[in-house]
C-alpha cells in the first residue's frame, strides 16, 4: 500500500501537467506582452494621424477663408496640404499593417488562454482521481491494520520480530506459500532436499526459503 501510494500514475501525470502549464503560462505572458506592445504602436500611429489631420484642417480653413493673398504663400500652403495628405495615407497604410499584426497576436494569446483553461480542468480531474485513489488506499490500509491486530496477539514476539525484519528487507513480503513445490516469493522450485526437509518438519515449525529467506507456509496446493 505504501508502494501504491508512492507510485500512483496520477503523481507522474500531475507532474507532467505542471510542466505543460508552466510552458503555456510563459507563452501566454509573451503573447500578451506582444499584444500590448502592438496596441501601443497603434495608439501612437493614431495620435500621429490625428495631428496630421488637424494640421491639414487648419491649412484648409486658411485657404477657404481667403485670408492668404500672396501667391507665393498660397502656393506654399497648397504644397503643404499635398504633403500632409500623402503623409496621412502613408501612416494609414502602416496602421493597417499594425492592425493585422495585432489580430494575429490576439489570436495567439486567445488560443493560449483557452489551452490554459483546458489544462486547469485536466489538472483538477487528475487531482481528484489522485485523492480518490489515496482515500481507497487509506481504507485498505485501515482494514489491513485491523486484520493484523486480530492476528498479532497469537504470534510470538520472536516470530513477529523476524516477520517485521524480513518485510523490511524483502520488499514488504515476508511470508509466502509453497505452491506446487515452488516458493511463491522467489518463484524457485524446491530441491529434493528441500521437499524432504519440509515434509519432515513439524506442523508448527517455522520454515524458511533457502533462496529468498522468506517464511514459507504449507497449504493444500503445496504439492507435498
Ligand atoms: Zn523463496
Amino acid at each position: 500500500m505504501e508502494h501504491r501510494r508512492r507510485t500512483l500514475p496520477e503523481i507522474t501525470e500531475l507532474s507532467e501537467l505542471a510542466q505543460q502549464q508552466q510552458k503555456v503560462h510563459s507563452a501566454l505572458v509573451t503573447a500578451q506582452t506582444e499584444v500590448s506592445d502592438i496596441a501601443r504602436e497603434q495608439d501612437k500611429l493614431e495620435g500621429d494621424i490625428d495631428q496630421v489631420r488637424q494640421r491639414m484642417g487648419r491649412d484648409q480653413q486658411r485657404l477657404d477663408a481667403g485670408s492668404v493673398s500672396s501667391a507665393k504663400e498660397l502656393e506654399s500652403l497648397q504644397h503643404e496640404i499635398g504633403s500632409l495628405s500623402k503623409r496621412q495615407r502613408d501612416l494609414e497604410d502602416v496602421e493597417l499593417e499594425v492592425m493585422e499584426r495585432l489580430e494575429v497576436a490576439e489570436g495567439q494569446a486567445s488560443a493560449l488562454a483557452t489551452e490554459q483553461e483546458r489544462l486547469t480542468a485536466v489538472v483538477e480531474d487528475a487531482a481528484r482521481r489522485r485523492s480518490d485513489a489515496l482515500a481507497a488506499i487509506d481504507r485498505d490500509a485501515e482494514y489491513a491494520q485491523q486484520q493484523r491486530a486480530t492476528v498479532v496477539p497469537h504470534v510470538s514476539d520472536e516470530l513477529l520480530a523476524l516477520y517485521d525484519k524480513l518485510r523490511a528487507q524483502l520488499g514488504g513480503v515476508a511470508v509466502v506459500a509453497i505452491k506446487q513445490r515452488r516458493c511463491d516469493g522467489c518463484r524457485l522450485d524446491l530441491s529434493a532436499t528441500d521437499v524432504g526437509r519440509v515434509r519432515a518438519a513439524e506442523e508448527d515449525e517455522i520454515l524458511r526459503c533457502e533462496e529468498c529467506r522468506r517464511i514459507q507456509v504449507r497449504t493444500e496446493e503445496s504439492g507435498l
